[in-house]
């Protein structure tokens, strides 16, 4: 997807039941129009994933998973795989915050998923970020340079056109503190400044960076101004319909209402 698109995920975390999700989609279509230059996607739980891609139009949302297994198939119970989920959703979240720090994921099992995806045509959305000690530590530039080797080791240059970078400070999700827009700038720069040194310049250029953490729709702009940033992956704010249709609003340039 080339960079005149945003993309703007909303990630549900372990909220909404069937009812609930099938509900907010109904509401959320009403709410959202089509438009060329933003693309929107879903995180749902797995649970209602297959339901919804049965409610939703894809030319208005795509769906994304938020966590699937790295092997194709077999004995791993109570796993889902990048497989298992082609066809249903088009993105898959990897390396969220929660599953590093309360999973225990590692960078080991984070390649292993961007792999996953990218063989089953799901397009990973590996997130990256520093803790607030690391940041205090001046580690922020040196960690998403660890977690970018970390998660795509072993992407050729070809695969890399799927994948997006989602930016998200640790300390600034579900915390309410958003990060500044200069420290989120100075943290996109480091991470195209990375994949400059291990892709060269026009992958730099290309690849979709996005930034996530507390976004609301009063702070979406100032992200989404941002030349560097290509776009906004929201967790509290997209469980409210009406909420995560401004952020929407705000990601289209043709609207001038929605852009004030
Ligand atoms: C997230 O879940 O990726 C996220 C950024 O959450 P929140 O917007 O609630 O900080």
């Amino acid at each position: 997807m080339a960079r005149d698109k945003k993309l703007i995920i909303g990630n549900w975390k372990m909220n909404l039941n069937m009812h609930e999700a099938s509900l907010y989609v109904h509401q959320l279509a009403k709410l959202v129009k089509n438009h060329r230059d933003v693309e929107v996607v879903l995180a749902p739980t797995a649970l209602t994933l297959q339901s919804l891609s049965l409610q939703i139009n894809y030319r208005q949302f795509k769906l994304a998973a938020q966590n699937f297994y790295w092997r194709d198939m077999g004995a791993y119970t109570g796993e889902i795989s990048a497989a298992q989920l082609n066809g249903i959703v088009q993105y898959g979240l990897v390396g969220h915050s929660e599953r590093r720090h309360v999973f225990n994921e590692s960078d080991k099992d984070i390649r292993a998923k961007v792999q996953a995806a990218i063989r089953n045509n799901l397009r990973p959305v590996l997130c990256i970020g520093e803790t607030a000690f690391e940041r205090s530590e001046g580690e922020t530039a040196a960690v998403l340079h660890d977690q970018l080797i970390g998660g795509l080791a072993n992407v050729t240059s070809e695969e890399l056109k799927e994948v997006v970078i989602a930016y998200e400070p640790v300390w600034a999700i579900g915390s309410g503190k958003n990060a500044l827009p200069d420290d989120v700038s100075q943290a996109v720069r480091a991470i195209r400044s990375q994949i400059k040194h291990l892709y060269g310049a026009k992958s730099a250029e290309e690849i979709q960076v996005l930034y996530g953490g507390s976004v609301t729709a009063d702070s979406a702009k100032a992200y989404l101004d941002l030349p560097d940033v290509d776009g906004l992956l929201v967790g509290g704010a997209s469980l409210d319909a009406h909420a995560f249709s401004e952020i929407v609003k705000k990601a289209h340039k043709g609207s001038s209402l929605a852009n004030k």
